[in-house]
């Protein structure tokens, strides 16, 4: 059953979990490197906690990584406004996450690019 990783594997895009450090006092939740491409999520960031919670977070960085993703494979336009692009990148996560009537095989499904659907 597809979920967030599965919509990673289905764009092609590599997730790891990995150390990116601590920058500035901030801690990065986690990066999308368009070579590869790959997802690295920061272990460091991740909660203390329930295995779900763990999981939860991992998830989210996930989906908010592939809003970059599809971003910069053109499927959906770069907003100009960062701050605004961050906004709409943690709605999308939300949506893929969050509990809703919707199954998440309906959501991912949503959101795959065209050519897959
Ligand atoms: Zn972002």
């Amino acid at each position: 059953m597809p979920d967030v990783r599965g919509l990673a594997d289905a764009y092609g895009v590599r997730v790891e979990l990995d150390d990116l450090g601590a920058w500035g006092g901030t801690t990065l939740v986690a990066e999308y490197d368009p070579n590869g491409p790959t997802i690295r999520v920061n272990a460091r960031a991740l909660p203390r906690g329930s295995s779900c919670a763990v999981r939860d977070a991992i998830d989210r960085a996930i989906a908010h990584e592939l809003y970059h993703h599809r971003e910069a494979i053109g499927e959906i336009p770069r907003l100009r406004d960062r701050a605004a692009r961050e906004r709409t990148a943690d709605a999308f996560a939300e949506a893929l996450v969050s509990s809703s009537e919707k199954p998440v095989t309906h959501r991912a499904h949503e959101a795959l690019p065209e050519r897959s659907r």
